[in-house]
């Protein structure tokens, strides 16, 4: 297994090699630093985005105004940005316009924190103008520059201060934190979707409890959708929590803890995907679920295999002593007598020529529906000759 900046030199090398300068840059050197497992390794260079995909055979322009595009190499996906100073961002979305600027020094000043405006060459030298590298011993979360103006330029670097205290476990240091807290109405005027993603970040972090200690203490959450009406709700919160992966997950926590307030009324504020909100439904209804019956076949077999580790997760966050694990969850499955309703061993033809004197209608499917909960709970078995049986015994309701 190579590490990740190995794996990268050569596109840092053919850059350099073409005479431009390239240096890896932001999260991945602070990782570095800090021992932990490297994400995306991004890149800095001053070639312009076109020179970029003239060098390379496989680039992606994801965002070629802003100076950005995706190096394919090894089947790995590098981002690779121009040296840029932000323009303004009227909209608080997207910076108006970018300027491409010629050194490394300008553009580790446009980012957000110091422990996030490092710098490395390819022989692993680190660049650090604003002493991110002091900053990480002390484990302090700092704005590069004047915390008010860098705040109103993008609050979104308002939340992602909170989402890297609950990564990193870092103190937020005092200044920058008086400046979000005097900066945060600002919030309101942001794109809701730039929010759910470093929501989402804050609620997966190693050290949660703190991030969200901090959200509660600057009261930011009474900036956030939903969060603003219910301003009690993140009180009723377990707490201390353990750390969720999605905000499907976050949605089924809160809603599990406040029923009032339903998914699908999370999902609009927080403009979530279907697949998000399908998610959070399954979850909170599994957790109600097993709420009121515990752990049987019924609630397996409506839980997606894909969810099964968030149930868990949020099992351990709800419940004293919840003590189901994977292994558990896929044994059951594994002995569910079906997997879905077109396993049963009958069908709706058979239903309406078993009862030919009842008009087709929504009966079969109610009908289809208890047949396969009973199936599922192993009261009946999936049998046609033994279903038919039954069935005949107890005809459908029809009035
Ligand atoms: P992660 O490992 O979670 O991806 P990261 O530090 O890489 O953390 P990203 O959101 O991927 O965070 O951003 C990459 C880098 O871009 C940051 O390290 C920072 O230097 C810069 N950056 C990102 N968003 C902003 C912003 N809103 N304002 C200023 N700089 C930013
Ligand atoms: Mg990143």
């Amino acid at each position: 297994e190579k590490n990740p900046f190995e794996l990268a030199k050569p596109i840092l090398k053919k850059l350099v090699d073409h005479g431009y300068q390239a240096f890896f840059v932001g999260g991945c050197v602070r990782d570095m630093l800090l021992d932990r497992p490297i994400g995306d390794v991004d890149i800095a260079t001053s070639a312009q985005p076109h020179e970029v995909q003239e060098l390379f055979e496989k680039v992606i322009p994801v965002g070629i105004k802003h100076g950005t595009v995706i190096v394919r190499h090894q089947h790995e996906s590098y981002e690779v940005t121009t040296f840029r100073l932000d323009g303004e961002y009227s909209d608080s979305r997207h910076p108006d316009d970018v300027e491409f600027i010629q050194t490394i020094d300008q553009d580790l000043k446009r980012r957000d924190f110091t422990i996030n405006a490092l710098a490395m060459d390819l022989h692993g030298h680190v660049i650090d103008r604003f002493a991110g590298k002091k900053d990480l011993e002390r484990r302090l979360i700092r704005t590069v520059g004047n915390g008010n103006e860098r705040f109103s330029e993008d609050p979104l670097r308002i939340i992602r201060a909170l989402r890297f205290a609950s990564q990193l476990g870092f103190t937020i240091e005092q200044e920058t934190l008086s400046n979000m807290i005097r900066q945060r109405p600002q919030i309101n005027g942001l794109a809701v979707e730039r929010i759910t993603t470093e929501v989402t970040k804050l609620f997966s972090g190693a050290f949660v409890n703190k991030g969200l200690d901090y959200l509660k203490s600057t009261e930011i959450y009474k900036q956030l959708p939903v969060m603003i009406e219910y301003p009690y709700m993140i009180k009723n919160l377990p707490n201390p929590i353990k750390p969720l992966q999605s905000f499907g997950e976050v949605i089924a926590l809160f809603h599990f803890t406040e029923p009032d307030v339903k998914v699908d009324r999370w999902a609009k504020s927080w403009k979530c995907s279907n697949k998000i909100k399908q998610e959070a439904e399954q979850l909170a209804n599994a957790l109600f679920h097993y709420q009121q019956f515990g752990l049987d076949r019924w609630l397996v077999y409506r839980l997606n295999t894909s969810i099964f580790p968030g149930f868990i997760r949020l099992g351990e966050n709800l419940f004293a002593r919840f003590l189901v694990t994977l292994d558990d969850l896929q044994q059951m499955t594994e002995d569910l007598a079906i997997h879905s309703i077109r396993e049963l061993d009958i069908d709706g033809n058979d239903l309406i020529q078993l009862f030919p004197e009842l008009k087709k209608g929504p009966w079969i499917k109610n009908y289809l529906s208890r047949l396969e909960k009973a199936v599922v709970n192993g009261k009946l078995k999936n049998n046609k000759t033994e279903l038919k049986e039954w069935i005949k015994w107890n005809p459908p309701e029809t009035n």
